[in-house]
């Protein structure tokens, strides 16, 4: 499965999303998910290992939600 990679200062880290406490459960970001990642409930949430770091549930999020952020598990040097 590809995933979204992020370079800065020579390293390579794979970005996902989550989904913050100002969550509103709208559902908005159900239908933008290609990968089915996102779980709901009274907040929801995002399964980092099906995330592809693509963007569109942030993109789509009314009230800012879902932000990116580092696999730390997945950080390599780009060289190594
Ligand atoms: S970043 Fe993309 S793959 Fe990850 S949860 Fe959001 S819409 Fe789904
Ligand atoms: S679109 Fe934003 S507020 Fe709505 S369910 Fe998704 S993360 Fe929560």
């Amino acid at each position: 499965m590809s995933r979204e990679w992020c370079c800065f200062f020579g390293l390579d880290f794979m970005i996902a999303y989550r989904i913050v406490d100002r969550c509103i459960a709208c559902g908005v970001c159900l239908d933008a998910c290609e990968r089915d990642a996102i779980l709901t409930g009274d907040i929801y949430r995002i399964l980092t290992e099906r995330c592809g770091g693509c963007g569109m549930c942030a993109d789509v999020c009314p009230v800012d939600a879902a932000k990116p952020s580092l696999v730390d598990d997945f950080a390599v040097a780009a060289n190594s």
